[in-house]
């Protein structure tokens, strides 16, 4: 049985500003409410996240975006580390920075992207993670900072990638509650949503100037049906009747180098 602590610490770490708030925003606006500690990394700067800004210019508007989004997410804490954008490897000294900010946080739970993902910033930062989720109980591993007597529960966010297997969703969370807060949250990274997305992604499609025509607009860029598999999953937790209303979902897959868990101990670690 998995003791739940009164209090659950959590971090997320994303290759970009945006990330952990697109794939988890939602969850995390919920361990908020429940009085559980959030912290989100973007392990880049996300300085080459535009086609017409970059360098230290767009570096600061993206960490202030960031700010924004977590204010408005309520969770304690965001940072983004200095790493150039498109170009990160996972390297020892990414892998013991992470260690150091896993063992800081006293994480129970930890999040990132699956290793294998389109972008490469998102496989260096996965593989990083991953590499740190033992190591984070080896004292002789970053000897200046304390290490974990429990290694916490690591969790890959949901992707769409099928190669070498496709995304298993071990927890699902209906996160209708809380979507128009994980929807300001995204609001919140206007360079992203609003300019470079549409630019690069999105043919060029103009977002609406207009306040609340934009998020209604941008609620139609970032819904996300929920895929057969996370459907089943949806009906085996919340029963047939909810699965079928739920609208906004966020899953994540046990990662097995972190703390193993039965389904229904892992569903006890997301009481919604
Ligand atoms: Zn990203």
């Amino acid at each position: 049985m998995v003791v739940q602590k009164q209090q659950l610490r959590v971090i997320a770490f994303g290759a970009h500003p945006d990330d952990c708030e697109y794939y988890f925003g939602g969850t995390a606006a919920k361990f908020v409410t429940q009085g559980h500690k959030v912290k989100f990394v973007s392990v880049t700067s996300g300085d080459a996240g535009h086609h017409q800004q970059t360098g230290p210019q767009l570096a600061e508007r993206r960490r202030r975006e960031a700010r924004e989004a977590a204010r408005r997410l309520g969770i304690a804490a965001y940072d983004v580390l200095p790493n150039p954008d498109g170009r990160l490897v996972a390297s020892l000294e990414l892998r013991e920075t992470i260690i150091r900010l896993i063992r800081d946080w006293n994480a129970d739970l930890v999040l990132t992207h699956r290793p294998n993902d389109y972008h490469p910033d998102h496989r260096a930062t996965a593989l990083a993670v991953q590499d740190a989720a033992y190591l984070v109980l080896v004292p002789s591993i970053c000897p200046d900072t304390p290490v974990l007597r429990q290694v916490p529960v690591f969790l890959y966010f949901q992707d769409d990638f099928s190669r070498p297997y496709p995304f298993q969703p071990d927890v699902v969370v209906v996160v209708d509650d809380v979507w128009e807060r994980k929807l300001l949250a995204l609001d919140a990274h206007e360079s992203q949503f609003y300019e470079w997305l549409p630019w690069a992604d999105w043919g060029e499609e103009q977002p609406p100037r207009e306040r609340v025509e934009r998020l209604r607009w941008l609620e139609d860029k970032v819904r996300r049906v929920p895929t057969p598999a996370v459907l089943e999953r949806l009906r085996e937790r919340y029963g047939h009747e909810r699965a079928a209303q739920a609208v906004h979902v966020e899953a994540f897959e046990l990662c097995e180098y972190g703390r193993s868990l039965a389904r229904d101990q892992l569903n006890q670690l997301f009481p919604f």
